[in-house]
């Protein structure tokens, strides 16, 4: 085995073998990455070549080395550095092996970080994460700032790295996955945006979860900054993690270092003093879960130095990511809105709270991450007119919502458009908002919101669209 000195921050990888286990896109991203500074590097994936796909494959072609098919422990037995998926359990046998060897065993961002030369602003939190990170990625490239945005979001950190530079901030999306195969990786700006239970399917308890987030905050220093807050109690769960200077952010209260809403404006308090940076109207996107998360994105771009102007510009020339809370078409008076990111209870409660009471034809359903659906009943109470069932997940929310609102089973997200139509007024709104991962019936969230866009806009040709 050649010398490691893997424990340094920018190791040199020079004929270092590494295993990469799980081939998706931060996998793929880490395997280039290592290959490229000299590693030998094998990728393993439980998918067999005919299910892998073409980018898979084409590792092969910069000397990688595939093992398709399966990750069994014998992997691990020549490996000199492990690289874990954020979509593979920690626990599986080949990682397990690879510990008992003393192989350390890092994500991807950890990877990556220790050839970033530029500066990093960590975003997490249970929801908001992408459209903080986009927000954050927005001002900073319109206010002139080179780097990248990415992360869990779309561009995984080690492809970010081409716009890596001294100097450069990279806006960075994080998942409680990704944070648990953190080790030197730190970011100069923790952004939290807030907590509630999800990935209960993932982790053994809520605990669990919310302490692989809090990992984002015990990796900084004293003089980095920890954005957290301040409207949510279950966030408290961080304060004895945080390692850095502490600011919050309120919808409602003015905080002594932060961010907050006064007489409808945005303000910020940092070391800068105090400054006025735009009216809450300007936000273009709805509801006040945006409010918080541009507070909190107004605030770290501050951080970083943009000004209060650079950040009012990036803020109204904003555009929602598709698939939250997404408007599609109104058929004979009728609305349709695609939240399919909403991939957990509290997202979905608050794209209930967004819409008038009573008028609402939900879509529930996919795969169920062990949410607290008899706890869901007071967000559905009074407010949902009927629940659209799809996916797996279906018998439980049957049992867990009981009789509080009329169920109908749908099975498919095509079957629930035709079904929320048929059954909705003039003035309703059929919305897609299912609290569940979309494994069971799609790749992803995003295919799930297209085959929901789909439905609606073949709904909408036969019945025309509204004006
Ligand atoms: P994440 O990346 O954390 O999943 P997104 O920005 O993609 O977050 O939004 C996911 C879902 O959560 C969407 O349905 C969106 O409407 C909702 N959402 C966005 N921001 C917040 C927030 N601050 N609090 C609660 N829900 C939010």
């Amino acid at each position: 085995m050649p010398a490691s000195n893997l424990a340094a921050h920018e190791p040199d990888l020079d004929g270092i073998r590494v295993l990469v286990v799980g081939a998706g896109k931060s996998g793929r991203a880490a395997a280039t990455l290592a290959a490229g500074r000299g590693a030998r590097v094998r990728v393993a994936d439980l998918r067999g070549p005919s299910e892998a796909g073409a980018e898979v494959l084409a590792l092969a072609g910069s000397g990688i080395a595939l093992s398709l098919g399966g990750h069994p422990p014998e992997l691990a037995a020549d490996a000199d550095l492990v690289i874990l998926s954020p979509g593979v359990p920690g626990d599986v046998a080949v990682v397990a092996a690879a510990r008992e060897r003393g192989v350390p065993v890092w994500g991807e961002v950890e990877l990556a970080a220790r050839f970033c030369r530029g500066s990093i602003v960590g975003i997490t939190g249970s929801n908001g994460k992408s459209t903080t990170t986009s927000m954050i990625g927005a001002v900073l490239r319109g206010a002139g700032i080179p780097g990248g945005t990415g992360g869990n979001l779309d561009v995984p950190l080690a492809d970010l790295l081409s716009l890596d530079r001294p100097g450069a901030w990279h806006a960075v999306e994080l998942s409680s996955f990704q944070l648990e195969t953190i080790d030197r990786f730190r970011a100069a700006i923790a952004v939290v945006v807030n907590l509630s239970p999800d990935h209960l399917d993932r982790y053994p308890s809520y605990r669990d979860y919310a302490r692989a987030k809090a990992r984002l905050l015990e990796t900084q220093d004293t003089a980095d900054a920890a954005i957290l807050n301040a409207d949510d109690p279950e966030s408290r769960f961080f304060d004895p993690f945080v390692r850095g200077r502490e600011l919050r952010f309120s919808t409602r209260d003015e905080v002594p270092r932060g961010a907050f809403v006064r007489d409808g404006r945005i303000v910020l308090r940092t070391e800068h003093g105090e400054d006025d940076v735009a009216a809450v109207d300007e936000i273009p996107v709805p509801g006040e879960h945006n409010v918080a998360n541009a507070l909190a994105a107004a605030l770290a771009c501050r951080l970083v130095g943009c000004s209060p102007g650079a950040i009012a510009r990036g803020l109204r020339g904003y555009r929602a990511l598709p698939h939250r809370l997404a408007h599609l078409a109104t058929v004979a008076g009728v609305k349709f809105y695609d939240d399919s990111k909403a991939t957990n209870l509290d997202s979905a409660a608050r794209a209930v709270r967004s819409f008038p009471p009573g008028t609402i034809h939900l879509v529930l359903g996919g795969k169920d991450k062990g949410g607290d659906w008899a706890a869901f009943r007071d967000v559905v109470r009074g407010r949902v007119a009927r629940v659209l069932l799809v996916g797996k997940a279906a018998p439980a929310i049957r049992a867990g919502l009981g009789d509080t609102v009329p169920l109908e089973d749908c099975g498919t997200v095509e079957r629930a458009v035709a079904a929320g139509f048929a059954g909705a007024a003039p003035g309703d709104v059929v919305l897609l908002s299912p609290g569940c991962a979309s494994f069971d019936q799609y790749r992803n969230f995003e295919e799930r919101g297209r085959d929901f866009a789909r439905a609606v806009a073949a709904l909408a040709e036969r019945e025309g669209r509204d004006a």
